[in-house]
């Protein structure tokens, strides 16, 4: 049964597994709900780990932090898709974990995501496992170049992908990938021409209750996501058609929790999904200032299986600019103050301790009319925002 956070009889603490920025804005939530909050991450002072008292810095592979993690916690949840699920079923046999070990597998690999998926009618670029360098070969002569060769296990903000634009370069993605100490089993996929990027995020809890947040345009610089328009500045039905994509794809994997759906939309409008991630997502950042209920706060209903708060924009527009260093050393920023001055711009500081180049470090959230307008401001505050 899961443990209710309506009638405790002692407070009602969540563990999160990971102690970044996503598990610092789901901590905030949980605060404001009057749960608790446990954090387990591989150092101290992590953004989420200095909000508690119940922080544990050896990270989840230090067996005695993890255990003391577990007893601290009701219920778990994590911010971070890279988690061996093998360890994630030692907490399960624990305490209930959300989302499950299950889905981790599943969603951890990006040949499997695309094969469930495709399976169940979600449109996908062609795709297919690559085992040897002929199956690139073959992949490129069915398909045509360029196309997208990807490892299937632990690629983020673009680390994993390589394009390949003639038979020639094959060799060389091969040996990057998989002649190295390390080999990465990869996929290939075919190159998709999009006009935009697309993201959906759906919340669902254990009855199976759905709260699908609007269709968003991501814009991404180095394969990082930048800039969030909110809602997508496209048709309502393209909206409504990813919106639709994105419920199928956490319903087909019976998903509890929060999830991200990113996609892409075609020159044709066709919109074909790109990738799922199993927890609170850059693209939903703007919820916490443009929507009833945020990411974060509909993470927490869902792995503690309470009803969903709405997911409709109660402001006509917003837009989220992340704020990425532009320098190494220490992560205060030199001045906020002109920015601030700024109208309707929320400021998010992660509170990390480093600020390394590309790193995320916090992000803006202009909240406006139009999504012209509140990128105008956005802008203007980013700009105003000294390293
Ligand atoms: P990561 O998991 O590292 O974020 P993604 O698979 O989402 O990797 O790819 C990162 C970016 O690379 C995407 O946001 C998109 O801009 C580009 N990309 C990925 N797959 C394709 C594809 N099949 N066709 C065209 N561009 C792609």
């Amino acid at each position: 049964m899961l443990p209710s956070i309506y009638n405790p009889s002692e407070p009602f603490t969540i563990g999160l597994l990971g102690g970044g920025q996503l598990a610092k804005m789901t901590a905030q939530e949980a605060y404001k709900m009057g749960i608790r909050v446990a954090v387990i991450e591989h150092g101290a002072d992590s953004p989420a780990g200095f909000m508690t008292k119940k922080e544990f810095s050896g990270g989840w592979k230090n067996s005695a932090d993890l255990e003391a993690f577990i007893q601290a916690s009701d219920i778990i949840t994590l911010e971070n898709e890279f988690i061996d699920p093998d360890i994630l079923d030692v907490i399960a046999e624990r305490r209930l974990v959300f989302p499950t070990p299950d889905t981790m597998r599943l969603v951890q690999d990006k040949f499997i995501q695309k094969q469930t998926f495709s399976a169940s009618g979600i449109p996908t670029p062609h795709f297919a496992e690559i085992s040897t360098k002929q199956d690139l070969v073959d992949f490129g002569t069915k398909h045509g170049y360029p196309f997208v060769a990807k490892t299937r296990k632990f690629g983020y903000d673009g680390y994993g992908n390589a394009t390949i634009k003639r038979d020639t370069e094959i060799d060389m993605v091969w040996r990057r990938f998989m002649e190295g100490e390390d080999p990465r089993p990869l996929l290939a996929e075919s190159f998709v021409t999009f006009t935009k990027e697309l993201a959906v995020m759906v919340a669902r809890n254990k009855r199976g209750e759905i709260a699908v947040y609007p269709c968003v345009q991501t814009i991404q610089q180095g394969h990082i996501c930048v800039t969030v328009l909110a809602p997508a500045p496209i048709e309502t039905a393209l909206q409504k058609r990813a919106q639709d994509i994105a419920v199928a794809c956490v319903e087909t994997i019976n998903g509890v929790g929060v999830f991200g759906i990113e996609m892409f939309l075609t020159a044709d409008d066709d919109i074909v999904f790109n990738e799922i991630a199993p927890r609170p997502h850059n693209s939903g950042h703007y919820t916490i200032e443009a929507c009833y209920t945020s990411q974060f706060e509909n993470c927490i209903r869902a792995v503690t299986n309470l009803p969903l708060g709405s997911a409709e924009m109660r402001v006509p527009a917003a837009c989220m600019i992340n704020l990425l260093g532009e320098r190494t050393g220490s992560g205060i920023p030199d001045s906020v103050i002109e920015m601030l001055k700024v109208d309707d711009v929320a400021l998010h500081l992660y509170g990390k301790k480093d600020v390394r180049m590309g790193r995320k470090m916090g992000h803006l959230t202009a909240t406006g009319a139009t999504v012209d307008d509140a990128f105008q401001r956005a802008s203007l505050a980013l700009n105003r925002f000294v390293w």
